[in-house]
């Protein structure tokens, strides 16, 4: 069952601290679990973007990361397994002053919600979604997931696991997002820096975030990523560079890029949505939805093709 949970606690004008946005519920997480770093690097990021906690919404669906909308304190909804972007984008249309940021881990959204992150990114959603990517199932205690690597020993996989994992990277650039970023929970600083650009893109933008589960993922460790993961803001890397987004996308084994990988700056999405406001104000004049719900689908399909 989904559930909502209640109105933020606002902080008065001038009053706003990172202690705003701490949640009622503690985190029953696993100590040294890579969430934490990526709940502190939430806060901070909405804290130094100076955005009241009504002003966000959390959104999220089932697994260990997937409790996060219970510790922060914004609005949240905790849905059902990979809806959560299914929900995020009906909060978008329904409110488009709020940031909506959807939270989950890579599970929950490239494996059973894997079919909603595609269908958003396409329809460039003006929402952050940040992935917690441990590559393993940690609630269900330890199974191969989407982005496990060939050849891991899981729970499900004891031979090894045969199928080759999904790459969001080069996946979410070619699929549409207009902002594509990755972070490693480790590095937390510039965690902050991936999210504030995330919120404040006008757009789908995905925020894929290498965070270990210390308690069933041996091999995807912060001792393994620490000497690997090097950030493409360090290498001159143009994230308007389409083909070498893709190409340093597809990085892993001794260097795994970090950073912000991809951005196309148009606000097509945006432009979508309130289109869709217009036409249903309208429509609902003269009685006619279907007609709006037309001029929708027509604005948000011939709004495709990956141009910069
Ligand atoms: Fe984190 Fe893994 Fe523990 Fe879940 S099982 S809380 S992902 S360390």
């Amino acid at each position: 069952m989904s559930a909502i949970a209640a109105p933020p606690v606002t902080a008065e004008p001038g009053q706003l601290t990172k202690e705003t946005y701490r949640g009622r519920i503690h985190p029953d997480w696993c100590p040294g679990c890579g969430d934490f770093s990526v709940l502190a690097a939430l806060q901070t990021a909405l804290f130094e973007l100076g955005l009241q906690p009504h002003q966000a919404c959390v959104i999220s669906g089932i697994g260990c990361s997937s409790n996060l909308p219970g510790y922060i304190n914004t609005y949240g909804m905790h849905t059902l397994h990979g809806r959560a972007l299914a929900v995020s984008t009906g909060v978008k249309l329904g409110n488009h002053a709020l940031k909506v940021i959807c939270t989950g881990g890579d599970g929950d959204g490239y494996g059973i919600g894997g079919n909603h992150f595609v269908h958003t990114m396409r329809r460039n959603v003006d929402l952050t979604y940040i992935v917690m990517d441990n590559q393993i199932y940690g609630l269900t205690t330890g199974q191969c997931s989407p982005t496990s690597v060939k050849g891991m020993k899981t729970k499900s996989t004891p031979y090894g696991s045969v199928e080759n994992p999904i790459n969001p990277i080069p996946m979410a650039i070619v699929g549409g997002a207009t902002y594509v970023a990755r972070a490693f929970s480790g590095k937390q600083k510039h965690m902050v820096e991936m999210i504030k650009g995330a919120i404040q893109h006008k757009g789908f933008a995905l925020v894929d975030v290498f965070s270990p589960c210390v308690t069933y993922n041996k091999d995807n460790t912060y001792q393994w990523f620490n000497p690997r993961v090097k950030m493409l803001e360090d290498q001159g890397h143009d994230p308007t560079d389409f083909q070498k987004a893709i190409e340093r996308g597809f990085q892993w084994g001794e260097e795994i890029p970090i950073g912000l990988s991809c951005t196309r700056a148009k606000a097509r999405s945006a432009f979508a949505i309130s289109e869709f406001q217009r036409s249903r104000r309208k429509a609902s004049s003269r009685n006619c939805c279907s007609s709006s719900l037309a001029f929708y689908f027509l604005i948000f399909t011939s709004d495709f093709l990956p141009s910069n």
